[in-house]
């Protein structure tokens, strides 16, 4: 039996106003939705008591098979990943090690990242202590580079794999390859990049040794979840680090019922057919575009770009021509009306998108309607 007879209440309760986010699996405005079977599973396993360590080890094996890789574990969400990879490589299964952290002095501290790849969450690197050592310039980085930057203080060597980045880095297999000619291991944040599918074992198979995943974002598992794996050494050392013990990462903990959460995401996003679900969200996004019609001006694309692995999406392109209302005033008013609607900016000044992952399709109506309504209105 359902406690609130429309789920919005729950917010109402508090005083909030429901919103719909069509900007993607975006924290700020609350990741994506979990299904129907997934909340199923958290409530029985909130309800039963288990052996925590028996439940990450169990957890560890399935998403080390999903992922081809020797071991794994659940953490919490991908930066929670970021923070166990930078910890494990500096500590190694070294209990005396890890206590000390985030003091690092004398440890291998060092992670050596291309410039071309700095990014917004890095940081998850140096809340556990590690330095980051950027290499090579915003054009491009060579292997010199990064072997120059090795020192007897280098733990590790970052790789970012994200959509939007320039496609000018070093690629994965080559930075695997300098790295290891020095046997330094290379770490990677894969958060956002599946689907497709195929790329939860691609980079453990060119030889990542560590790889982090969003479980909040297309996997929709709870928000709070994220999938590392690798290196069987290197998961020891980044269970070791991570809570339930008394460590870095302890405040980082994931709840018996998240990782069950997860589970039961995973298994469903696996066994989903990949080509049936970009069709879903591919007529989505034309519905979208076929609502708003057209207006001069402003350009309607759906985009989907599979090597920058993103979903469908609807894209509106706000030419020099446009002669409503701009594209900041589109964005602001659709937030600001009720229910709110969050777009997906594309980083870009001139683009607003609908990304269809956390809308359902009463929403998208909405999210339509509204839109024509916001584009034809006042500047
Ligand atoms: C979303 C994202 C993260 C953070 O992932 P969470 O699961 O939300 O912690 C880290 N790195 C990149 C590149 C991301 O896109």
């Amino acid at each position: 039996m359902d406690a609130y007879k429309d789920d919005r209440d729950v917010y109402r309760e508090l005083g909030l106003k429901p919103a719909i986010t069509a900007s993607g699996p975006m924290t700020h405005h609350g990741g994506s939705k979990l299904r129907p079977e997934i909340v199923d599973a958290m409530r029985a396993a909130s309800q039963v008591m288990i052996d925590v360590h028996a439940l990450n080890d169990r957890a560890g094996q399935i998403v080390a098979e999903y992922t081809g890789a020797p071991a794994g574990m659940v953490c919490s969400g991908a930066s929670g990943g970021l923070t166990l990879q930078a910890a494990a490589v500096m500590t190694g299964t070294d209990r005396g090690l890890a206590e000390r952290l985030p003091d690092t002095d004398g440890l291998r501290n060092e992670i050596i990242i291309q410039n071309t790849q700095r990014f917004p969450f890095e940081q998850g690197y140096r809340a556990a202590g590690a330095k980051l050592v950027g290499v090579g310039n915003f054009l491009h980085c060579h292997p010199w580079q990064i072997e120059a930057a090795i020192t007897e203080h280098t733990a590790a060597v970052a790789f970012l794999v994200a959509p939007y980045l320039p496609h000018n880095a070093m690629t994965l297999p080559q930075v695997i390859k300098v790295a290891h000619a020095h046997n330094l291991p290379v770490i990677v944040d894969a958060a956002e990049v599946v689907p497709p599918r195929e790329n939860f074992k691609k980079y453990i198979a060119w030889g990542a040794d560590m790889v982090t995943y969003s479980g909040g974002k297309a996997i929709r598992g709870p928000q709070g979840t994220g999938i590392l794996v690798g290196r069987s050494d290197l998961i020891a050392a980044a269970r070791l680090n991570a809570s339930p013990n008394l460590s870095i990462a302890r405040g980082q903990k994931v709840a018996k019922e998240e990782i069950v959460g997860l589970l039961k995401a995973l298994d469903i996003f696996i066994a989903q057919d990949e080509a049936e679900e970009t069709a879903h969200y591919r007529r989505m996004a034309q519905h979208v575009i076929d609502t708003i019609g057209e207006m001069p001006g402003l350009d309607l694309t759906l985009r989907y770009d599979k090597r920058d692995w993103l979903l469908p999406m609807a894209v509106l392109h706000f030419t020099p021509q446009w002669r409503g209302p701009s594209r900041n005033t589109v964005l602001q008013r659709m937030q600001d009306g009720d229910p709110p609607i969050f777009m997906h900016t594309l980083s870009d000044p001139d683009n607003l998108a609908v990304h269809p992952l956390s809308v359902d399709d009463d929403e998208l109506e909405i999210v339509a309607a509204r839109l024509k309504q916001e584009l034809n209105a006042k500047p």
